[in-house]
């Protein structure tokens, strides 16, 4: 009779719409938000609480950047899939434990592909069952023998149904195989056209799906070029394609000259002139609009289509009322049936809300080119979702005496430090330190605490191992 009472008790939580401990850890964010990013369109501590990435697991890399965000040890670490493994496991299990059941997490440091590709998916493995989708962040200058080797066990059969990985590509970049010292980032397109079509080859070859994203630094270098290649990317099977402004962190050997002039507005200026189009990103936002611009569109052949068009009153009113009550909700990484359940126990909790959501789609449609035009793009295979991304780091000169105010609970009177500080209260991109109960924002790992970390690990991990000599 326990037993079957301790299973309804299950199956009531795993089909509930919000998960109790998603609602504990979103009510929490928001309440930890400050005023200036609690808006209409803020989706942290209302549908999520931000993206995951790890730190100090591999910090080597076999590619030269400018810049470079790893500290000067970074390459002084030997790679040691044991320590990954270890490490993420403990870092992963404090997100799960503060930030609820599920997250997106990025498996970083330094060069993804080079940890064995044991060691690759048995961190990935470990992520999952910390109820995170990660991420494998890499320069994308890899064999799909090692892809293989990494999505399916040695007897051939693949151990994930999908896989996500991030390929990071830009001239700014020395040492990639077959274009070392790229001039322009066009020289580096067949190079993006090869790393997505070994995940295409991945599907087709075993069913292994994937979501890829593109990553890019912009400088001053290579600003004008964002546009060409948001047009070559957009007809690449990429799911994302994310800009990085350059920042002064990490290895300040490798910096470069005015990376304050490339703002966070010129980037996606570049993406819409590449795109062709209008890309509203001021519909929902993650974290301070600073820090983040970010849209979804539709795309349906050649038409494009934002997701949430911030312009038209009844997409605002729809967001507002499909957040206040299904924000929180999650499907990734979960079963079909359990899908279904939430969704259903959601509809019928709130049947007002289905009108809602059916003008939502209607409209989404007609911005599209029409229900017709969106059927057949599906059934030419040729309907998907694209995000644009732009992420802006900060300078370390700037998030180290902002960090250092804040753990004294001090609010600064100056305003460029008080801006700091208000961004890396709203971050969206966290860092776990299960060691001292804390979570960072990235800015804060790379600018402040990575050095003293990377010259531990270069102690724990010499390149060359010491031989203990007998007495
Ligand atoms: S990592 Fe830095 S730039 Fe990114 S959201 Fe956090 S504070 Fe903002």
């Amino acid at each position: 009779m326990r037993t079957i009472a301790a299973l309804l008790g299950h199956l009531e939580l795993v089909t509930r719409p919000v998960h109790p401990e998603s609602r504990e850890a979103l009510d929490r964010r928001w309440s930890g938000l400050p005023e200036r990013v609690k808006t209409p369109a803020q989706l942290l501590g209302r549908a999520a609480v931000g993206c995951e990435g790890t730190h100090g697991i591999f910090p080597k890399c076999n590619l030269t950047c400018t810049p470079c965000y790893h500290s000067a040890d970074a390459n002084k670490v030997r790679i040691d899939g044991g320590h990954t493994v270890t490490a993420v496991k403990e870092q992963l299990a404090f997100l799960r434990r503060l930030r609820g059941p599920r997250g997106h997490a990025q498996l970083i440091g330094g060069e993804v592909s080079l940890l064995p590709a044991e060691d690759h998916a048995a961190a990935l493995r470990a992520m999952r069952a910390a109820g995170r989708e990660p991420m494998s962040m890499t320069h994308g200058d890899f064999d799909y023998d090692y892809l293989l080797d990494v999505a399916l066990d040695r007897t051939g059969k693949a151990r994930f149904g999908r896989v996500s990985f991030a390929g990071h590509f830009d001239s700014l970049m020395r040492g990639r195989r077959g274009v070392p010292r790229p001039r322009t980032e066009a020289e580096l397109n067949p190079f993006r056209e090869r790393f997505a079509a070994m995940f295409t080859a991945l599907r087709k070859d075993h069913g292994v799906t994937s979501y890829l994203a593109h990553n890019m630094t912009v400088t001053p270098a290579n600003i004008d070029q964002v546009a060409g290649v948001t047009a070559a990317v957009l007809n690449m099977p990429f799911d994302m394609l994310s800009f990085q402004p350059a920042a002064y962190i990490g290895d300040d050997r490798r910096w470069g000259k005015a990376y304050s002039d490339v703002s966070i507005d010129a980037v996606w200026d570049r993406i819409e002139a590449g795109a062709g189009q209008h890309i509203p990103w001021q519909g929902a936002q993650f974290g301070d609009p600073r820090c983040n611009r970010s849209a979804v569109v539709l795309r349906a052949g050649e038409t494009m289509a934002p997701l949430l068009d911030p312009a038209d009153p009844e997409d605002v009113a729809a967001r507002e009322r499909l957040l206040a009550h299904f924000g929180g909700m999650y499907f990734g990484g979960t079963p079909r049936w359990v899908v279904a359940a939430k969704v259903t126990r959601a509809l019928l909790a709130h049947p007002r809300e289905i009108p809602v959501v059916l003008g939502f789609g209607f409209r989404l449609a007609k911005r599209a080119g029409g229900l017709r035009r969106v059927v057949s793009a599906a059934r030419a295979g040729r309907l998907s979702f694209r995000t644009f991304v732009v992420h802006n780091f900060m300078n370390a000169a700037d998030v180290a005496p902002a960090w250092e105010l804040m753990g004294k609970g001090i609010t600064s009177e100056d305003p460029k430090t008080r801006e700091v500080q208000e961004r890396l209260g709203a971050c969206m991109y966290t860092m776990s330190h299960p060691d001292t109960g804390h979570l960072v924002p990235a800015c804060v790992q790379h600018s402040v605490l990575d050095p003293a970390e990377n010259a531990g690990l270069r102690k724990l991990l010499p390149l060359t191992p010491k031989v203990r000599t007998e007495q």
